[in-house]
């Protein structure tokens, strides 16, 4: 295991990191789930900056500030709808996570949290949505240097197990 790379189970609003990435929908004008919590959490001021950002394309990341949330940026990214697998969903959801990472690097920011981007509302099967996850955090962290904390946070025990297997398969012990 990359000793980068961390597992948790909890709410990722708390998370003590730089930036936390939102699973966000293309208006980023909020809505459930994580991205309901990170907006209440965050306050007010993140939809007013948010909706002078003016929308995301399913795959690519914004950046805003974090407000009243402890990590000081939000890097909102879109995960695809899951519609059976057979409309480039995987590559969608893999590069929301590149994407994200890059706006991190970017940043210069050294810690990052991601939920499990697309399993929720937007239905994509949880065991391989945690494989592109990991496998694409994974070829990120193999050419980076600048990151030192890449934390999953899985919401529920179920997710959390998953995770662990997955990041086994993965990463390798
Ligand atoms: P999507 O529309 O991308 O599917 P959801 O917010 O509906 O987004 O779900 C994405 C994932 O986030 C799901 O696995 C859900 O269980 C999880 N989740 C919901 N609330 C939180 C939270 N506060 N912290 C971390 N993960 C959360």
């Amino acid at each position: 295991m990359d000793k980068r790379v961390q597992i948790v189970e909890g709410d990722i609003t708390k998370q003590q990191v730089d930036a936390i990435v939102n699973a966000a929908n293309t208006s980023l004008l909020g809505g459930g789930g994580v991205d309901g919590a990170i907006h209440r959490a965050a306050g007010p001021e993140l939809l007013e900056e948010t909706r002078k950002i003016g929308g995301c394309p399913t795959g690519e990341a914004r950046v805003s500030k974090g407000y009243r949330l402890p990590a000081k940026w939000v890097i909102h990214t879109v995960g695809p709808v899951w519609a059976g697998g057979k409309k480039n969903e995987d590559h969608l959801l893999a590069i929301c996570y590149r994407n994200a990472l890059m706006a991190a690097r970017d940043l210069g920011i050294k810690t990052i949290a991601f939920p499990s981007i697309s399993t929720g509302a937007y239905g994509f099967p949880l065991e391989r949505a945690a494989e592109i996850a990991m496998g694409e955090t994974k070829a990120f962290l193999d050419g980076d240097k600048t990151l030192t904390k890449v934390v999953f946070v899985c919401f529920g025990e179920k997710a959390l197990n998953l995770y662990h297997v997955t990041a086994k398969k993965v990463f390798g012990e």
